[in-house]
């Protein structure tokens, strides 16, 4: 894996918690984006060499919804950039990690993505990324 590319932040109301957070890392949001397949609502702030999204539910039955029903707002999850999403699976696969899906899927920021299960990983949700080429 080669950095942490973002970490995301479950909230209950996009608005609100954009404002906040344009506050505290005094910027502002680049890019707000809908995943419908994932359910969800986000938004993305850079400060430095590092990138925050935020998300939102778009309905009861989103994974984020019921997060937060059962942690409240706060840290989501942790994505890792990596170079190749499948070869990552594969080995993660192999090391007896519990990945959400078989296939990268299409993300947020135009990246591919697939989901380690929080069970498998320490409690915290890890999210594969790769920039896709276009
Ligand atoms: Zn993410």
């Amino acid at each position: 894996m080669n950095k942490v590319e973002h970490i995301g932040i479950a909230v209950n109301n996009l608005e609100a918690a954009g404002s906040l957070y344009e506050k505290l890392l005094n910027t502002t949001i680049y890019k707000t984006e809908e995943i419908a397949t994932e359910g969800v609502k986000t938004a993305f702030l850079q400060t430095g060499p590092n990138k925050i999204e935020l998300l939102e539910a778009l309905s009861a039955d989103s994974p984020i919804a019921k997060f937060i029903t059962q942690k409240g707002e706060g840290i989501h999850h942790i994505a890792f950039e990596v170079g190749d999403i499948v070869a990552e699976m594969a080995r993660l696969k192999s090391e007896g990690f519990v990945l959400l899906s078989d296939e990268p899927k299409p993300g947020a920021d135009n990246k591919l993505v697939c989901f380690v299960h929080p069970k498998s990983a320490g409690g915290v949700l890890v999210e594969l990324v790769q920039e896709r080429n276009i």
